[in-house]
């Protein structure tokens, strides 16, 4: 472990960028983040030299995502063991995402409560940071691919049985505001907070008066227990919500007010799919690259074939890299049917389609890091190369291609090209 690992190229700092940049990893951390003079003040001269500049590459934070349902044919809201996991945590990891929530979807409570000790696995080998539960509080007119069955009031207990059964490593929840026993005493935003959880405001008809609600008792609850962790999120803010409109504006006002006053952190699925680059690029605008986190809200397929896949209860159909719900002909006419049913996308290919939304590059990298670290109560840790933090670092080409991978300062294998590489071994109901 005190191996010493140099990597130079532009680094990517959270407001600024250093030309002839340099990270010294010792130890599994950030020993040096900066100049090449700053290396040398700091007595690592001698390795520096012998790694020639690299003015072509980026070095960026590992990233940072929140809002992850799998990957490499892996869905793990679907897992039955740690094993069956590990695929979708290395597809992503491959790609530069060091750090991640492992999603579930709505399903059964006795389902929920089983992937979550199974995935808690993962997380006390700090494979993953942790749990998102999506799910079972959301609306049902705004449920996208969450199995309707499946949707229930809120229930506090239910929430407490969940963060037993994942061991503490529960870190967020989505809810909706409108559904009976979220918001109040004794509902569900109350016991999330009592047990560190963040919650997380999506898949919500609600009114922008619902959403203030809970972003007022949430911002109260949070800052009482001292503010660790924070602010709560926005669940893919536009995707699975009641569509702004000026004499009905829902929840998306609420959700971008206090966005702008920095007591929320709103999601975006900047994928080309689910947003157009005009709105994420209006959202940063609007906000503060402080108050985004890009994610990714991936599914199976991310980084191998389209075809049919699972998602939770949810029978998932991709092409062309687009994931929709498959209808059900016996349903009849439903709205939720063919609904986008997440994304196939890393969340470095996030990050690059940012950028060429017209988002700048040090913001883009900003929401995809830092940001998304700071609402973990990360900060210091991941999510920016600074002297002690962990040595995630994503070397890219100019064009944010990854090419290479450090986690705890270790190389990641299998980055350049590693598409082409990934078998799917798990791919269910084809
Ligand atoms: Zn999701």
């Amino acid at each position: 472990m005190s191996e010493v690992v140099v990597v130079r190229g532009r680094l990517v700092r959270e407001s600024s960028v250093v030309d002839d940049g340099v990270v010294v990893a010792s130890g599994g951390r950030v020993a040096v983040a900066g100049s090449v003079a700053d290396a040398v003040a700091a007595g690592f001269g001698a390795d520096v030299e012998q790694v020639p500049p690299a003015p072509g590459t980026y070095l960026l934070p590992g990233l940072v995502d929140l809002h992850n349902h799998g990957g490499g044919g892996a869905s793990f809201p679907d897992v039955t063991t740690a094993e069956q996991a590990l695929p979708g945590v290395l597809e992503h990891r491959r790609h530069g995402t060091t750090t991640l929530l492992a999603s579930l979807v709505t399903a059964q409570p006795a389902v929920l409560l089983e992937r979550a000790a199974v995935l808690a696995e993962l997380a006390e080998a700090g494979e993953i940071e942790g749990l998102h539960a999506e799910g079972p509080f959301l609306s049902h007119r705004r449920r996208g691919a969450h199995n309707p069955a499946d949707l229930q009031e809120g229930s506090a207990e239910l929430v407490r049985d969940l963060v037993r059964a994942a061991r503490g490593h529960l870190r967020t929840m989505t809810v909706a505001p409108e559904v009976p026993g979220v918001v109040g005493p004794g509902g569900v935003a109350e016991a999330l907070v009592e047990a560190g959880v963040l919650p997380s405001l999506g898949h919500t008809d609600g009114t922008t008066e619902q959403a203030e609600t809970l972003i007022a008792q949430v911002r109260a609850g949070l800052a009482a227990a001292g503010g660790a962790i924070g602010p709560l999120t926005a669940t893919h803010l536009f995707n699975g919500m009641r569509p702004l409109h000026h004499r009905a504006p829902g929840p998306i006002a609420a959700c971008l007010a206090a966005a702008a006053r920095g007591d929320m952190a709103v999601e975006l699925i900047g994928d080309g799919v689910h947003l157009d680059p005009a709105t994420v690029r209006s959202v940063f605008d609007m906000v503060g690259a402080a108050n985004v986190v890009l994610v990714t809200d991936a599914m199976a397929a991310a980084g191998v074939a389209d075809g049919r896949y699972d998602l939770g209860p949810m029978s998932v159909e991709v092409r062309e890299g687009v994931a929709r719900i498959v209808p059900e002909p016996s349903s009849g006419a439903d709205a939720a049917e063919g609904a986008i049913a997440g994304g196939t996308a890393h969340l470095v290919d996030v990050v690059r389609l940012a950028v060429r939304a017209g988002v700048p590059l040090v913001d883009a990298v900003r929401a995809a890091t830092a940001v998304p670290a700071h609402v973990l109560g990360l900060s210091g840790e991941v999510g920016a190369l600074v002297p002690g933090a962990r040595a995630d670092v994503l070397v890219t080409d100019a064009d944010l291609r990854p090419l290479r991978v450090l986690r705890h300062g270790a190389e990641v294998s299998g980055v350049a090209g590693s598409r082409d590489d990934v078998v799917d071994t798990d791919v269910v109901g084809a």
